[in-house]
C-alpha cells in the first residue's frame, strides 16, 4: 500500500518525507546535523523528532531517491494561515 507523504513545516520552510521512496542505504542518517534519522524495522527512514529538526535541507540533498523535499512556502499562502497539505 502506498504511504502518503509526511509534511512539517516550521515558519515558511517546509520539509516533505516520502517514505515510500526510501531504499534503507543510511545515507542521509550521519549526516543530519539534529541527529534525528533512523531506519525503521521495515529499513524505511523515519524521522524521530521533528521538533527538533532545523530544517537545513542536507537530508534532501544527501538522498538519492528524493525522499526528502525542502520547500520555501510562499509568503502569500502563510497569509493566508500556512501551508494547505492534502
Ligand atoms: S532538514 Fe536537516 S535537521 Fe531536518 S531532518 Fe533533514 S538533515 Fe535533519
Ligand atoms: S538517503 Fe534516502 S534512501 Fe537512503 S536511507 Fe536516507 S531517505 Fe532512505
Amino acid at each position: 500500500m502506498t504511504e502518503k507523504a509526511l509534511q512539517f513545516t516550521q515558519r515558511d520552510r517546509m520539509l516533505t518525507v516520502q517514505r515510500d521512496w526510501c531504499k534503507g542505504c543510511n545515507l542521509c542518517i550521519g549526516s543530519c546535523p539534529a541527529g534525528i534519522l533512523s531506519l525503521d524495522d521495515g529499513e524505511r527512514i523515519v524521522v524521530e523528532d521533528i521538533e527538533r529538526c532545523i530544517f537545513c535541507g542536507v537530508c534532501a540533498a544527501r538522498c538519492p531517491d528524493f525522499v526528502f523535499t525542502l520547500a520555501r512556502i510562499p509568503e502569500a499562502q502563510m497569509a493566508m494561515g500556512g501551508s494547505q497539505c492534502d
